[in-house]
């Protein structure tokens, strides 16, 4: 499979200032020399706690915000550099969905109208016909589980789960080859949650897509990827294929993430990783490694320099000195 997206050291330092003067005191360093392919048709789960920089690589990747430095491929071709009239082509192709699907539609808007719109804007106005529009809408409302009768309504008349499938079917009706998911599933009930993955799944099989599946959360993480990239404070720390990921992780943060989730019967006998503290604040990273200071296995070395990456194996890399030389 070939590279649909390749991010080559990708930073983003928002500004600090004081206030007053609008003098720069210093930066909160949300991304650091992130270097991140996706290959086309597949899903690729980003997870890390809140504050680790995964929902700011989303909006980098898109666009929405414009990285401090560092190049977004896009089918080989850096969308960074593009003016916004050039754009117009990869809006189509590269589409959002976010966590709240409440906040992220209009309450104003009926859910017909809501998904038209995008239909509207991506065409010269009134250049698409009603039937046409009406075709494409049933078409995807049909792939998305709405019935035909809540296109009258507003979106405060739905579920969260409804709400969410309708946030899907308008992030879709542009035909888009590229999703980013951030968090989408994260403010459902745990039952909603597997209908609306599943609902993700069948729609990646049926429409061929590629995808950035982020969240916080494992074993959702686990359910619906097929490679996993962890992040920490702005970092990426290991990646691998899923199955290589579960049963050969080497980073001491990912296996601390593991042993976060819940199992029904557990092995007291086995040592486990418990994260302590909360994340380091990314305006004052540590030096070094950025993991260092909640790492049990921390060495002297890792307080002064930042490991590489060493690779494992093929398509398993991991930024930790554990593994330098191989003898993890
Ligand atoms: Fe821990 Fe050192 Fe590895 Fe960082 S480089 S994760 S501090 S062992």
């Amino acid at each position: 499979m070939s590279n649909l997206f390749e991010m080559k050291n990708l930073n983003m330092h928002y500004p600090v200032t004081d206030g007053l003067m609008g003098n720069i005191k210093g930066y909160v360093y949300a991304l650091n020399n992130v270097n991140l392919d996706i290959k086309e048709n597949e899903i690729l789960g980003l997870v890390g706690e809140s504050g680790s920089g995964k929902s700011t690589l989303g909006n980098c990747i898109l666009k929405l915000i414009t990285p401090t430095s560092g190049e977004v491929l896009f089918k080989g071709e850096n969308i960074l550099n593009k003016k916004k009239n050039e754009l117009k082509e990869f809006r189509k192709n590269a589409q959002m969905i976010f966590q709240n699907p409440y906040m992220s539609l209009n309450p104003r808007m009926k859910i017909y109208d809501i998904l038209k719109e995008p239909l509207i804007i991506n065409k010269k106005k009134d250049k698409k016909d009603k039937k046409e529009i009406n075709q494409k809408i049933k078409e995807i409302i049909n792939l998305t589980g709405i019935r035909e009768e809540d296109l009258n309504r507003y979106p405060h008349e739905f579920s969260g789960g409804q709400r969410q499938r309708i946030a899907i079917a308008r992030a879709i009706i542009t035909n888009p080859i590229f999703i980013v998911a951030d968090e989408p599933v994260s403010a459902l009930d745990v039952s909603i949650q597997a209908q609306i993955i599943n609902l993700m799944l069948e729609l990646k099989q049926h429409l061929n897509l590629t995808m950035l599946f982020i969240s916080h959360d494992l074993s959702v993480i686990k359910y619906i990827s097929d490679t996993i990239a962890v992040m920490y404070l702005g970092e990426i720390v290991e990646i691998a294929e899923k199955d290589e990921l579960f049963n050969n992780h080497k980073h001491p943060y990912t296996e601390a993430l593991l042993n976060a989730v819940p199992v029904i019967s557990e092995d007291k006998k086995t040592k486990k990783i418990i994260l302590k503290g909360d994340i380091p604040s990314p305006q004052n990273p540590p030096q070094g490694c950025k993991f260092h200071t909640r790492c049990p296995y921390v060495m002297e070395k890792c307080k002064t320099r930042a490991p590489e990456f060493f690779e494992v194996s093929q398509n398993h890399r991991v930024k930790c000195f554990l593994c330098e030389n191989k003898y993890c």
